[in-house]
């Protein structure tokens, strides 16, 4: 009856897997803003190194981790799997919940596992700067630290509405070197244009990507970083589930249900990408399921079709659920999955029936998250409380019916900087909101028709 399953340094994973070869169709080709062709490496080259670029499109099962890589790693790596006895005793369920924890990094959630080697490939190609975007602060400080640790400088677009709600966020960032601006800034052509449109806009991590965008692109000595969404971003982060993978082994546990958060699908991905392996070759059958906000409800409402990553329309197109490009979200607490579209290979392995979705209100989530803490002690990110909340409804539908079913989820960060929810929480602000059928319709109609 383990709580903490641990594996030693020696058993941590030295590849990545990249699920794309092992599909039974290729997801659909990545195509140019203007032409609508599919796009070519070298079209991807002013905004990121060759090496992360031929991972974006590697046809490789498996992508060795370099040694530079792995030392990083080891500073939290492998992260624990606990078993959430007293969750479950709470819940009076029969079902036995796991839960791999990627709060342990330095930045305190899964995003390093990818700001890592993508700081390391930019410098070891001899890139000076990388600018990116970041919503509640996770992403931009993952690069921060990564940027530190590799000697290469730091730019980041910080969506307003969290800018001046999570302070805190800002000074980790700068405490590693970045530099942060809020937007819409009026330092980029595209910031600008949305500031004149609404001086007061609340910004969106469309219009954060289309301002580092613009600036990286401009600059031979500047690149461009994503924090999810790419398959190589994905990709990175599949070392989640092939040390869960072990770790459940270790307990001689295989999970009936896997459930992880989804925003732009990079740490859903890397949690269930390696078991979504292990059921196509039939050595387990769990349900996979995503868990997104019905605020920004991108799988279960939006249309699967090509559309812009970035909300000026600079960025390739890619075929993916997406609620338009144009999306400006309600001011959720969950700000790491207020973005308008989902992860093109999470999207396609959706369609290929591989993986469900449901959406669940805030409230629910942070009843779930509450639980969470008063229970297991850490205390959850407002992101995978929508994990924990599908947990927590299988676990009372075990109750039910008595099937002792294995759940599995990743609480991929701790909430220390989202303090101000839980105080919102607590207070009994929190407001549930639904996104509109007639606002995705709207929408679609200024996403552009492709041919065929
Ligand atoms: C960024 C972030 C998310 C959302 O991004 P995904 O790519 O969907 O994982 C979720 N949880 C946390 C803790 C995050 O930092």
């Amino acid at each position: 009856m383990d709580t903490k399953i641990t594996l030693n340094e020696s058993e941590m994973p030295t590849q990545w897997y990249n699920i794309i070869p092992d599909l039974p169709e290729p997801p659909p080709p990545v195509l140019h803003p203007g032409t609508h062709e599919p796009i070519g490496p070298a079209d991807l080259a002013p905004l990121f190194p060759m090496a992360l670029i031929m991972q974006e499109v590697s046809q490789d099962s498996y992508i060795d981790i370099p040694d530079e890589v792995l030392d990083v790693y080891r500073l939290w790596r492998p992260s624990p799997l606990f078993r959430a006895h007293r969750l479950e005793k709470a819940l009076d369920t029969p079902a036995r919940i796991y839960y791999k924890y990627e709060g342990v990094s330095p930045a305190g959630s899964h995003k390093p596992n990818t700001s890592v080697p993508q700081a390391f490939y930019n410098a070891q190609e001899g890139v000076k700067k990388l600018t990116t975007e970041t919503g509640a602060g996770q992403w931009g400080s993952a690069l921060a630290f990564a940027c530190a640790i590799f000697g290469l400088g730091c730019e980041v677009w910080q969506v307003s509405a969290s800018y001046d709600l999570k302070p805190y966020r800002k000074i980790m960032m700068e405490t590693w070197g970045a530099t942060v601006h809020p937007s819409p800034s009026d330092l980029t052509a595209s910031g600008r244009a949305i500031l004149e449109a609404d001086p007061n806009s609340p910004g969106s991590l469309g219009i954060a990507i289309s301002e580092a965008v613009e600036v990286a692109a401009q600059d031979p000595d500047t690149k461009y970083a994503l924090g999810s969404v790419l398959n190589h971003v994905l990709m990175h982060q599949t070392i989640i589930g092939e040390e869960a993978l072990k770790q459940l082994a270790k307990v001689g546990e295989s999970p009936d249900l896997l459930v992880g958060c989804t925003g732009g699908g990079s740490n859903f991905g890397g949690l269930s990408f390696p078991f979504i392996r292990e059921k196509m070759k039939g050595n387990m059958d769990p349900t996979i399921r995503c868990v997104e906000p019905a605020a920004c409800p991108s799988l279960t409402k939006g249309e699967y079709r090509y559309d812009f990553g970035d909300t000026a329309g600079m960025t390739p197109l890619v075929k993916m659920h997406t609620l338009g490009h144009d999306f400006v979200p309600d001011p959720i607490h969950a700000g790491g999955l207020r973005y308008h579209g989902m992860a093109p290979l999470v999207s396609h392995i959706y369609e290929l029936g591989l993986v469900e979705a449901e959406a669940i209100h805030q409230k629910e989530c942070f009843d779930a998250g509450v639980l969470f803490a008063r229970t297991e002690g850490i205390l959850p990110a407002p992101e995978p409380t929508h994990a924990i909340a599908a947990a927590v409804r299988e676990a009372e539908r075990c109750k039910e019916t008595g099937e002792e079913k294995v759940i599995l989820t990743a609480l991929c960060g701790h909430g220390h900087f989202d303090l101000r929810s839980y105080e919102a929480y607590l207070a009994g602000e929190l407001v549930d909101y639904d996104y509109p059928e007639e606002k995705v319709a709207a929408a679609m109609e200024r996403v552009p028709v492709i041919a065929g």
